[in-house]
């Protein structure tokens, strides 16, 4: 086996995600505070237009944060399982220098690459419903 993970690294994962998910829930609590107290406090013109903006903005954001904590929470499930760290594709382990980078990580480099050219692969050879009609 090329590589192995040491209980000590998975340790170490497991305060990374376990940081990773805090810093998350804390950061949306703050963002809906924010969003409390410029309700409270209307402002003027000026505000309110940076205000529309900033609305929508936590509303994105807390849809991609709850995506990131659902990957968190799978992590935190496969290390549990004894599952982490190995490719969802192929099975082989993902690495630690991978891992330590991106700890939510389900498919090794290869695997990630081959998704990766696979989706600009179908997006190319989808040129959408729309394409433009030249007449003339
Ligand atoms: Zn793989």
């Amino acid at each position: 086996m090329s590589e192995d993970f040491t209980p000590e690294f998975l340790d170490e994962m497991t305060d990374t995600l376990q940081e990773q998910r805090a810093d998350l829930i804390n950061k949306s609590h703050v963002a809906r505070a924010d969003l409390r107290a410029r309700e409270k406090a209307p402002g003027d013109s000026i505000d309110e237009s940076v205000d529309e903006q900033g609305t929508s903005t936590t509303l994105r954001l807390k849809d991609r944060e709850r995506n990131l904590l659902t990957k968190i929470n799978d992590a935190l499930n496969r290390i549990d399982d004894g599952d982490y760290g190995f490719c969802e594709n192929c099975g082989d382990p993902i690495g630690t220098g991978r891992l330590r980078a991106r700890p939510m990580a389900t498919l090794c480099i290869e695997c990630k690459e081959d998704e990766e050219r696979e989706e600009r692969r179908l997006k190319s050879g989808n040129p959408g419903m729309f394409s433009p009609i030249k007449h003339g």
